[in-house]
């Protein structure tokens, strides 16, 4: 069984004191949860005060984005060795690096192999437009990102990464994906693809998050199908309250599981 992994990406909110009292808030909560796992992704500017306080919680701490260069001069940027001192893990290819940032899927590979390289789990995201949702591409474009974004990749390697699937048009909006059409795009695009690029016993082990609109209302419903391991979540991440009951709904369907399975 796939163990659940919510992370919260904060993205570019939280200055260095509001980054410390969140963790103070989520710290003692998140504490008593120990069959899922659960992060927080932060700026870099709070980076260093928020992994120290997480040191020995159990709360993982990520990078929301790295250069793939290792040093040099590419000012405003960081390198995948700066965050590996930080870091448990980092995130590639969120959509809005995309949209905003130009990013594309030969970069988010870029950034995957070095990232891999200096030894960080890396979360990587894809998933398609409204556009091209509405135009019945959302297979060609997943499968799209994950050939060109996981290309070179072995599987000893994929070992360190979590796939999220993160419908751009979902993203913010307060419309999430159904359980059902997330689950459909996890299990029978992604799933199969992991399978074909890292074989069974692998993408078996693989988790693949979903991420767009999670909320304590739709998380357990999410985190119920068979192919949803756990979630990205935004802007439902900035408030303990509703990050710490998303992660106790991962945890109450875990324990259902593994209940059905014994
Ligand atoms: C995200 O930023 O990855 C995200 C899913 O945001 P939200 O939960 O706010 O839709």
């Amino acid at each position: 069984m796939r163990r659940f992994f919510v992370a919260g990406n904060w993205k570019m909110n939280k200055t260095i004191a509001e980054a410390k009292a969140l963790i103070g808030a989520l710290s003692p909560e998140l504490a008593t949860i120990d069959n899922v796992d659960h992060a927080v992704a932060p700026s870099y500017l709070a980076l260093p005060a928020v992994a120290g306080l997480c040191k020995g919680t159990g709360i993982k701490v990520g990078a929301q984005n790295l250069h793939w260069e290792t040093a040099g001069a590419y000012t405003g940027e960081v390198a995948p060795p700066m965050v590996a001192e930080l870091c448990d893990f980092v995130i590639v290819g969120h959509s809005e690096r995309r949209k905003f940032f130009g990013e594309t899927d030969e970069s988010v590979n870029q950034r995957l192999k070095a990232a891999l390289a200096v030894g960080l789990d890396v979360i990587v995201c894809i998933g398609e437009t409204l556009e091209e949702n509405e135009a019945g591409q959302t297979e060609a474009v997943v499968t799209r990102q994950l050939e060109v974004g996981l290309a070179e990749i072995s599987e000893t390697q994929a070992a360190a990464i979590t796939i999220a699937y993160e419908p751009v048009w979902a993203i913010g909006t307060g419309r999430a994906a159904t359980p059902e059409d997330a689950n459909n795009v996890h299990k029978n695009v992604i799933r199969p693809f992991l399978r074909e690029q890292f074989g069974e016993a692998r993408a078996e082990l693989m988790r693949i998050q979903y991420g767009g609109s999670v909320t304590p209302d739709n998380a357990a419903e999410l985190f119920a199908m068979s192919d949803i391991d756990g979630g990205l979540i935004g802007g439902a991440s900035l408030k303990p309250e509703s990050f710490i009951a998303i992660v106790k709904a991962a945890s109450m369907v875990a324990i259902v599981q593994q209940e059905s399975q014994s």
